[in-house]
């Protein structure tokens, strides 16, 4: 749907309003009542557009901080919350590691950099999350599924109706009070299917802090890459 000469997608939702937000990589989505009809929809973000500028605007001013990261020789890079510096290697690693507070790559393997960045995040954050999952199953007295760290376009996490909890492996990125969050946010869903006042008071129960590691993903969320 078209509102102003920008492009929303429209997304069904069961809730009774209707929320605009712009996606993580620029795009406007709008989460919209599930029976409302078209013209209304129409209307209602038509009368929006101010707020629609407005975000925007926010989102272009939050992604002006995104750092476009070339594999070089001192180069930061995000892991957990904190920025390390590439250095270029001999070839004594066969692969990249995190050794004395520096990346450390082999340059014969710099043209594989990305993926072996992507790798050590993936690899990383599945050790991490396990024994916080658990940790936070037991105090929040849930039970998960399967448990992935993969490639998740737009989205931090996401829990599926299987109970199955996937993780974006740039989840990594982020400092460890924000992969907590991250964490007791989808746990949370194993118990409400939506963002209620219930489903934030059972996140408040466990993380009453909450507030600040969500806004600190909406500050840095954009740092979080590649
Ligand atoms: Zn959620």
């Amino acid at each position: 749907m078209q509102i102003a000469g920008i492009e929303v997608t429209i997304i069904r939702s069961t809730r009774k309003t209707v929320s605009i937000f712009v996606e993580r990589d620029g795009s406007l989505s709008a989460r919209v009542p599930k029976e409302m009809p078209k013209e209304e929809i129409q209307s209602v973000l038509a009368s929006k557009e101010y707020q629609i500028h407005k975000n925007l605007a926010e989102w272009a001013t939050l992604n002006e901080t995104k750092i476009l990261r070339e594999y070089v020789s001192g180069q930061s890079f995000l892991y957990l919350g904190r920025n390390y510096r590439l250095t270029l290697v001999d070839d004594e690693y066969d692969s990249l590691v995190l050794k004395n507070g520096f990346f450390l790559l082999p340059k014969s393997k710099k043209m594989a950099a990305k993926g072996l960045f992507k790798e050590f995040y993936k690899h990383k954050l599945t050790e991490k999350i396990q024994p916080l999952i658990i940790k936070f199953q037991q105090k929040m007295g849930v039970q998960s599924n399967a448990i992935r760290v993969m490639e998740l376009g737009n989205r931090w996490a996401s829990c599926t109706n299987k109970k199955d909890l996937n993780f974006h492996w740039k989840c990594a990125m982020a400092p460890m009070n924000v992969l907590h969050y991250i964490i007791v946010h989808e746990l949370a869903h194993l118990i409400h299917d939506n963002h209620s006042h219930a489903f934030w008071n059972t996140v408040d129960k466990v993380l009453p802090s909450y507030h600040k590691e969500k806004e600190w993903l909406r500050q840095y969320g954009a740092q979080m890459d590649l």
